[in-house]
């Protein structure tokens, strides 16, 4: 596998022909539960609930896509630019339990799984390599889901990859123009507006965008003004609380219209350590907010939606939001 850079976008894709098998493996045993034959290998744990060995847990991803060991040695081909796909790829267990998703856990074991993602991303964050770190979540067959266990993913890699590149040029525009945060911005027109905010809990505001890529796209995001997660969770742990309560109830609203989608959390790249090619770095704690996405997967759309050259959604956020208020959720 190599990393190879767009030269008109800007932005890194990872190819080869060496291609891991991603498709969900037929195993008789789960990998990520406690009493495994064959355990993934642990990076961290989270102390237990309840007299539990453990809440949830960090290990390396069995077929990984970025390596550890090494330099990215980033070189020029003729006018291109390629560097090795060095990086960290580990698998977040959400739950010792295979049977308790995001939405059906409590809000205290989702809060140590956010816990975990912060002190993850603050650990790869001390290694000078890497410029990012990605938490995704992949739910349901359309979605790309990898294993039966509840997990999410973590990448740490060493370019910013191209969605959050485009959030922080973006944001730096915005910024430069108005001396202002877009995200906060966005947050306090759609709270006065209430026309697509869905839930309010504590800090966060879950709200359905107002140019939704995909049907019933929902982001969350802290009143609170602060470019990075896990500064963010591990200076205030109490609120992470009310992040798994509203995250818990937003994907229970989103379950009564489809079992499958995508969650990414957006946060800061490393500002530990100097760039040279990347000038946005100067106001990014200005300019950037943190949040989550989630990006429901709808019927067959699903596959092809990252490739349209235009997002089309045949709901409006309005009417989406409307939807996802009147759910009927578990409370
Ligand atoms: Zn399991
Ligand atoms: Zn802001
Ligand atoms: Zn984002």
């Amino acid at each position: 596998m190599e990393l190879r850079k767009d030269p008109i976008t800007r932005s890194w894709v990872i190819t080869g022909d060496d291609v891991p098998d991603s498709a969900p493996r037929e195993e008789s045993f789960c990998r990520f539960c406690p009493d495994s034959p064959a355990p993934a290998q642990v990076i961290s744990n989270m102390s237990g609930l309840d007299g539990g060995p453990w809440s949830a847990r960090a290990v390396v991803h069995p077929t990984p896509l970025y390596r550890i060991e090494g330099e990215p040695s980033r070189r020029a081909d003729g006018i291109y630019d390629r560097m090795s796909s060095v990086g960290a790829h580990e698998v977040l267990v959400e739950s010792l339990r295979h049977d308790r998703q995001l939405w059906t856990a409590t809000d205290a074991e989702i809060e140590q799984f956010l816990l975990l993602a912060a002190q993850r991303i603050q650990d790869l964050k001390r290694d000078a390599r890497f410029k990012y770190v990605s938490i995704f979540k992949n739910h349901g067959a359309n979605a790309g889901q990898e294993f039966g266990h509840p997990t999410s993913q973590l990448t740490a890699t060493t370019f910013v990859p191209r969605r959050v590149l485009y959030e922080l040029r973006a944001g730096r525009e915005y910024f430069k123009a108005k001396e202002r945060c877009v995200f906060c911005d966005i947050l306090s027109q759609e709270l006065q507006q209430n026309q697509r905010v869905l839930e309010v809990q504590g800090d966060f505001i879950a709200l359905c965008p107002y140019a939704p890529r995909v049907p019933y796209e929902t982001w969350i995001i802290p009143r609170s003004h602060e470019v990075a997660f896990e500064r963010y969770g591990l200076a205030r742990p109490a609120s992470m609380l009310d992040l798994a309560a509203l995250l818990r109830r937003t994907l229970q609203r989103i379950r009564t219209v489809t079992g499958e989608f995508h969650l990414v959390l957006h946060t800061s790249p490393n500002t530990l350590f100097q760039s040279k090619s990347l000038d946005y770095w100067k106001t990014l704690d200005d300019d950037y907010h943190w949040h989550i996405e989630i990006l429901p997967v709808i019927g067959g759309r699903a596959k092809s939606y990252t490739f349209k050259e235009v997002y089309y959604s045949p709901v409006t956020s309005e009417a989406a939001v409307k939807r996802l208020r009147e759910a009927k959720i578990d409370g």
